[in-house]
C-alpha cells in the first residue's frame, strides 16, 4: 500500500488490483464516458458520479472523512484508555467499525449484480482494492454489462 494512501487516502479492500489488468479491462467503458461526458476530459477523475443501478462510478473523493459516528466514537475510546491495553483495543475494534454507508468506504466502482466494489486512489486503480477475485473473463463480461446499459441509455439516475 502506498504510504500516502494508508496515512491519509481511503483506498481498502480485501484483494489487491493489478492496475495495467484493471485499466485495459475498464478501456470500454473508459470510452462510453467520454463520448458520454466529453466535458470531463479534464476533470481531476476520468468518471463523473454515475450511477444507473447497473453500477456506479464515483470520483475519488478528496475530502473524504469519516460521517458514521466511528471517528468520534474511537477518539474517545482511546483517551479513556491507557495505550498498553492492547488486547481490549483488538476486541473493540472487532465490534466496531465503520458503518457500510461511510463516506470513507464508499465504493469508486460498484456493480450491482454481483456486489463487486473496488476503491482506488486518486486515480482509477491507483493503489486500488477490490472486494472479490474476478477472473479476465469474468472482468470482461461485468464491464461489457456495464457499457451496455450505458448504451441502452435507460439509466434511472445521473448526475454531472
Ligand atoms: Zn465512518
Amino acid at each position: 500500500m502506498e504510504l500516502g494512501n494508508m496515512l491519509f487516502g481511503t483506498s481498502r479492500g480485501e484483494f489487491s488490483v493489478n492496475r495495467e489488468r484493471f485499466e485495459a479491462a475498464f478501456q470500454p467503458l473508459f470510452n462510453i464516458f467520454e463520448e458520454k461526458f466529453p466535458k470531463m476530459h479534464h476533470n481531476l477523475s476520468i468518471y463523473p458520479f454515475y450511477d444507473n443501478h447497473i453500477f456506479i462510478a464515483r470520483p475519488y473523493d478528496w475530502g473524504a472523512e469519516c460521517d458514521c459516528g466511528y471517528d468520534e466514537l474511537e477518539e474517545e475510546w482511546v483517551k479513556e484508555h491507557p495505550s498498553e491495553e492492547d488486547e481490549l483495543w483488538i476486541e473493540w475494534c472487532k465490534e466496531n467499525d465503520h458503518k457500510l454507508d461511510c463516506r470513507l468506504l464508499r465504493p469508486n466502482f460498484y456493480y450491482y449484480p454481483t456486489g463487486f466494489s473496488l476503491m482506488w486512489y486518486k486515480w482509477p486503480f491507483r493503489d486500488s482494492y477490490c472486494n472479490q477475485k474476478l477472473t479476465n473473463k469474468k472482468l470482461a463480461e461485468m464491464v461489457s454489462d456495464c457499457v451496455r446499459s450505458m448504451e441502452k441509455g435507460d439509466s434511472l439516475y445521473e448526475q454531472t
